[in-house]
């Protein structure tokens, strides 16, 4: 079946398309174009749509391509078992134990598939060149041969075009279509245009990832903002985990600024010093510095940082027992970074921080895909359960590698048995659209640059019931802010004005989390009550109430 251009007509300087599917997604990264390769080869029709280009933005482009599997091709003793000890021990078994157990059963199957869609991994022989990182008992990390996630998303995007898949670039959602607690699409707004569509379909899909450039330091893509958060709530869903955000402990200052670069396969070798010259995450993780997780090394490095024993603002990275042929092996980039700019490394200081990476909250999914709405389903980063109070190391690709095949197969199947609901039509959504606090009197740059400022000062890596509650005031101050009417002159401003208010819902829901768990936990660390309790050994979940009011519970 063709996807059908119903209509298009102009109500007041707005032009409106209607078209329908079987199966819409929303996000063109991994999960998503995952998901629509599934539901396409089981015949569904299907749109996707980013407010990017599908296959070429969202944090699947710039990762850096490790992927967890458990093959056992480097260490005989990994299996899929031991996978899932390790995913739910790194998440302080906060984690969803089925969806975590479905991310280690079928990570192996997933990079075969990988394979047969063209894309290449570092092989010994017919096995896979697996390393281990922390966290992970074994070596399980299958890296793909060519540096970056788009050589992932590049031959999958060349498959979507090969098939029947209706790809919209450019096309930010504004709101789901929910009649009767069951999703029937979406509005969308042309980023490019001002042009707005109206898609109604059987089922649909959010993948539109996490939100980590809400914090002021960020290693996330500029518009990962946490729209399928905000979409999800504004739907009348609740969240879970939104409190923990993973922190990469080692993204470069200086020379270079913003560098992810992965030191890990040089475990003891590379040190941290801070401004005295002393080693220091021996203090925080006495048995073995070198193998800290994520969490324990961003928190470490932060406190050496705020007891002012920082070098401009992070600490120094001591690669001088390295070889620069081992730099050239393992981490090409940093290598082919420093050489452009004529910098060697081994003479440079290098300052290196924190940054915001990796949300493990979301929309909560059953092992199906399915959230608690009739007709939407989610998968990648947007969703929530999976990896608990912090995730280990490559296993975000696996997991929207895998959920993505899920959510596509699914839906297709869920499209079968449905027909298409009373969708609201376009001059309908468009009221809708405008009664929410889109028009605002603050530009949406500023409030954007606020909001980040705000995140990184007071629900950052180190956090407290004071700051927090600092924090919340001072986002609840820009959103009545927002409020506060004006005319819009430029249909550009309401996909703007859309993206700061998503963000500023995304930035509430975890500093009301964050303030609800009296606890440290993963990622999640409070000074005011650094120990872990088992009290809160339970999802804590955030939800919205008519009037757009946030509450954890
Ligand atoms: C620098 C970096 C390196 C990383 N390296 C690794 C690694 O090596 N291994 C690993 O396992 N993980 C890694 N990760 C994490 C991993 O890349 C992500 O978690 C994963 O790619 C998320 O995929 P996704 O499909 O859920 O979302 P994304 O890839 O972020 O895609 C989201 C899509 O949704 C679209 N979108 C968003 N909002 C809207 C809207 N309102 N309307 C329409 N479209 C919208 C975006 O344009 C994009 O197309 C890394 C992350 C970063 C930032």
């Amino acid at each position: 079946m063709q996807c059908y251009l119903a209509d298009t007509q102009v109500y007041g300087w707005v032009m409106v398309q209607e078209k329908s599917c079987d199966v819409l997604i929303i996000g063109g990264g991994l999960a998503g174009i995952q998901a629509a390769l599934q539901a396409s080869r089981m015949n569904a029709n299907v749109i996707i749509t980013s407010e990017r280009r599908v296959g070429k933005s969202g944090n699947s482009v710039i990762a850096q391509g490790g992927y967890s599997a458990p093959f056992g091709h480097a260490d005989p003793r990994d299996n899929p078992e031991v996978f899932y000890e390790d995913i739910v021990k790194s998440g302080e078994y906060l984690n969803d134990k089925d969806l975590a157990n479905i991310l280690a059963k079928d990570s192996c199957r997933g990079v075969d598939e990988l394979r047969r869609a063209g894309v290449t991994f570092e092989m010994y022989g017919k096995k896979y060149a697996q390393k281990q990182y922390p966290g992970h008992s074994y070596p399980r990390n299958c890296c793909i041969s060519k540096e970056g996630g788009i050589n992932i998303t590049l031959p999958l995007l060349d498959q979507l075009k090969r098939g029947r898949v209706n790809v919209l670039n450019h096309f930010h959602a504004l709101r789901l279509f929910v009649v009767d607690h069951q999703c029937q699409g979406g509005l969308f707004i042309s980023t490019t245009s001002g042009e707005m569509i109206v898609i109604g379909s059987k089922a649909t899909i959010l993948a539109t990832g996490g939100g980590g450039s809400i914090f002021e330091r960020s290693t996330n893509v500029k518009g990962s903002t946490g729209d399928g958060f905000a979409l999800a709530l504004e739907a009348g869903m609740a969240l879970r985990d939104m409190e923990f955000i993973q922190f990469y402990p080692t993204i470069m200052m200086s020379p270079v600024d913003n560098l992810l670069i992965d030191f890990s396969p040089f475990g003891g070798d590379i040190t941290l010093l801070n401004r005295k010259g002393e080693p220091f995450l021996e203090k925080h993780c006495p048995k073995a510095p070198e193998s800290c997780t994520r969490d324990v090394k961003s928190q470490a490095i932060f406190r050496e940082i705020m007891e002012n024993r920082d070098v401009q603002g992070g600490v120094m990275l001591d690669i001088s027992n390295l070889h620069p042929r081992e730099l050239i092996e393992n981490v090409p980039s940093f290598v082919r970074v420093f050489k452009v700019r004529n910098l060697d490394p081994f003479k440079e200081t290098l300052i290196v921080a924190p940054a915001a990476h990796f949300f493990m909250g979301g929309v909560q999914i059953d092992e199906h895909c399915n959230t608690s709405m009739e007709g939407l389903f989610a998968c990648g980063e947007v969703t929530g359960g999976i990896h608990g109070a912090n995730r280990l190391a490559d296993s975000a690709l696996t997991e929207c590698q895998v959920f993505g095949r899920i959510a596509g197969e699914e839906t297709a199947k869920y499209s079968l048995t449905r027909t298409f609901g009373k969708c609201l039509s376009p001059i309908e959504a468009i009221l809708a659209e405008q009664a929410k606090d889109s028009l605002v009197a603050v530009s949406p740059s500023k409030i954007m640059a606020a909001i980040k400022g705000i995140m990184w000062r007071h629900v950052g890596i180190v956090r407290d019931g004071k700051g927090l509650e600092k924090g919340i005031q001072e986002l609840e101050k820009l959103r009545n802010e927002f409020g506060q009417r004006k005319e819009v002159s430029d249909r550009q401003d309401i996909y703007q004005v859309s993206k700061a208010r998503n963000a500023l819902t995304t930035a509430l829901a975890v500093a009301k989390a964050a303030l609800a768990r009296r606890e440290s936990r993963g990622s999640h660390y409070r000074k005011d009550f650094p120990t872990q309790d088992d009290r809160y050994l339970r999802p804590i979940g955030v939800e919205m109430d008519n009037c757009g009011n946030l509450s954890a519970f």
